[in-house]
C-alpha cells in the first residue's frame, strides 16, 4: 500500500518506519526545513532508541521517502495519516491549527478516493471539523478515521510494534478493511484492534493518558503525606500495587511527570468538558497535583539550606523521562528555573537532552561532559530524570566531586539505606520512613 504520513516528528517517523517496516512504500511530509534536511540524510533529528536502525534499512530498501511537498506525496497514496503536532492553545484547549492546515493541504493535493486518518491526539469532534474541511476543498470521496497512538517515547518502536491495542474510530466498511489489513502485522499475537466510532476513538486517547497522570498524581499526593507522617511512599507502593484491582504501573512517586502528552491531553480533557457543561474534576486534580509536585523538589532543596544565593547545585537528568530527548514540560525546567531565580548555578548532565535544554537556557546554566563533572565542587546533586546509567553509579566519584555529601532524589533511584552507609545526606520523595522499614527495598 502506498501511505503518506504528514509530520515527521516522534509519531509520525515512527508511524511511518514501521508500516514501512511490514512492506509499504511510506512518504513522510515534513515541513521544518531543519527536520527535513536531516530525515533526507537518513539521520533521526531527536533521540529515540532503534529508530535510527530501523529507518536507514527502509530508505535503503527503498520503501522509505521524505519530502516536504504533500501535493507530490498524496495523489499516489490510498490513505494519508495525520501526525502533526496539537499543542495546548492559550485557554489550555488542544490547537488544532496544525491539523486542519494538514488537511486542507492533503484536500487540495487529492486526485482520487482517500483515507484521512487522524493520528494526532484531538479533541472529540475534531473528525467533523476536518471532514467538514475536506468537504470545501474537494468532492473527491474520503473518509476520516481515528486512530489514536499510544506508543511511548523512549520504547516507542516496541509499542508501534507490538501494541496492547489498536484503537480506530471508523464509520465505513472500506476505511475499516482498510485499517484492518495496515495493522494485522501488528497483532499476530491476538492483542485487539478495537474498532468504534470516531468520537470514543477521540475520547480514548485522552481518558487513557488522563488514567495513566491521576495514579502517578495520586502516588505522589501519597508521597507528601509520607514525608509529612515519617512513612515510606515505597512500601505503600508495593502493597497497593499488588493488589490486582489496582496493578503495579504507574505508582512511583518523584518530582512530577511532564512530556508532550500528559499535561497538554490533561488541560485539553478538562476544556473539552467544560465546554460541554462537564466539569472533570478528577482531570483538575491530576493536574493541580502535578503542578505542586514539580515545586516540592526545589521546595526541599530550598528549605535546606536557607538561602540559595550562591549555591552551586549540580543536576542529573533534564528530559521529561529517560530514553528520549524530549524536554517538552520536563519538571526538569521548573525546578532549574525556581533554583536560578533564587540565586543558585546550575551545573547539568543528561545523556541525549543537553542540545534541546540549551535552547532553553542559553548560558545561564552550565552544561557537563558527564554527570561526575556536575558533582565537581556543587553543594549538591539533585536527580530529576531516572536515566540508567544515574542507578549505580561510582559514589566515592560524586562524593569526591561534591562540597558536601548531599544528593536530593527526585525519582527515588537510590536505597536511603545504602545512603546513609555511604555517609550521604540523602533526601528521597516521600521516603521520609524508609530508615524505619522492617524489610528495606
Ligand atoms: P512533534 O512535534 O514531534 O512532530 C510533529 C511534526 O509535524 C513536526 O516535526 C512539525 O514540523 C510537523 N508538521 C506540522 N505541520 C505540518 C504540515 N502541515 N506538514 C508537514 N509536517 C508538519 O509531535 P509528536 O510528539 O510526534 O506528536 C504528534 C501528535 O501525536 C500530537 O497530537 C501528540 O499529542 C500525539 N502523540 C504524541 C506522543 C509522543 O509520545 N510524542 C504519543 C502519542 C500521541
Amino acid at each position: 500500500m502506498k501511505i503518506v504520513v504528514v509530520g515527521g516528528g516522534y509519531v509520525g517517523l515512527v508511524t511511518g518506519t514501521c508500516f514501512a517496516e511490514t512492506g509499504h512504500r511510506v512518504t513522510v511530509v515534513e515541513i521544518d526545513r531543519g527536520k527535513l534536511d536531516k530525515l533526507q540524510r537518513a539521520e533521526v533529528p531527536f533521540y529515540e532508541p532503534g529508530l535510527s536502525d530501523l529507518m536507514q534499512r527502509n530508505i535503503e530498501k527503498n520503501r522509505l521517502f521524505f519530502t516536504d511537498s504533500i501535493a507530490q506525496a498524496v495523489p499516489a497514496a490510498e490513505c494519508a495519516f495525520i501526525a502533526v503536532g496539537t499543542p495546548q492553545g492559550e485557554d489550555g484547549s488542544a490547537d488544532l491549527n496544525y491539523v486542519i492546515a494538514a488537511a486542507r493541504d492533503i484536500a487540495r493535493s487529492m486526485t482520487g478516493e482517500l483515507v484521512v486518518v487522524l493520528k494526532s491526539t484531538v479533541p472529540v469532534g475534531t473528525h467533523k471539523l476536518v471532514e467538514e474541511e475536506i468537504k470545501k476543498i474537494t468532492s473527491l470521496p474520503f473518509s476520516v478515521v481515528n486512530n489514536p497512538e499510544f506508543l511511548k517515547e523512549g520504547a516507542a518502536l516496541d509499542d508501534f510494534m507490538r501494541p496492547d491495542r489498536v484503537v480506530v474510530g471508523v464509520r465505513d466498511e472500506k476505511a475499516r478493511k482498510l485499517m484492518a489489513d495496515l495493522y494485522e502485522p501488528f497483532v499476530r499475537t491476538g492483542n485487539p484492534i478495537l474498532f468504534m466510532d470516531n468520537a470514543s476513538a477521540e475520547i480514548s486517547k485522552y481518558a487513557a493518558n488522563v488514567m495513566l497522570a491521576a495514579r502517578i498524581s495520586f502516588m505522589n499526593e501519597v508521597a507528601l503525606l509520607c514525608d509529612a507522617m515519617g512513612a515510606d511512599v515505597e512500601q505503600v507502593r508495593l502493597a497497593i500495587g499488588s493488589d490486582r484491582r489496582i496493578g503495579p504501573s504507574f505508582l512511583f512517586a518523584g518530582a512530577g511527570f511532564g512530556g508532550s502528552c500528559f499535561p497538554k491531553d490533561i488541560r485539553a480533557l478538562i476544556k473539552t468538558g467544560q465546554e460541554k457543561g462537564v466539569e472533570m474534576y478528577i482531570a483538575q486534580a491530576a493536574d493541580r497535583a502535578n503542578e505542586r509536585q514539580k515545586l516540592f523538589l526545589f521546595e526541599k532543596i530550598n528549605a535546606r539550606f536557607g538561602q540559595l544565593r550562591g549555591r552551586v547545585i549540580g543536576v542529573w537528568g533534564l528530559s521529561f523521562k529517560p530514553r528520549t530527548d524530549d524536554i517538552r514540560e520536563a519538571p526538569a525546567l521548573v525546578i532549574i528555573e525556581k533554583l536560578l531565580a533564587a540565586g543558585a548555578a546550575i551545573q547539568a548532565y543528561d545523556p541525549e537532552a543537553m542540545e534541546n535544554t540549551r535552547r532553553v537556557f542559553g548560558k545561564r546554566i552550565v552544561y557537563c561532559a558527564d554527570a561526575y563533572q556536575a558533582c565537581r565542587d556543587a553543594d549538591a546533586l539533585v536527580i530529576i530524570t531516572e536515566w540508567n546509567e544515574f542507578r549505580r553509579p561510582d559514589f566515592g566519584q560524586i562524593k569526591a566531586g561534591l562540597k558536601q555529601p548531599i544528593v536530593f532524589d527526585g525519582r527515588n533511584i537510590f536505597d536511603p539505606r545504602r545512603m546513609k552507609e555511604l555517609g550521604f545526606e540523602y533526601h528521597p520523595i516521600g521516603r521520609a520512613g524508609a530508615l524505619n522499614s522492617f524489610s528495606p527495598t
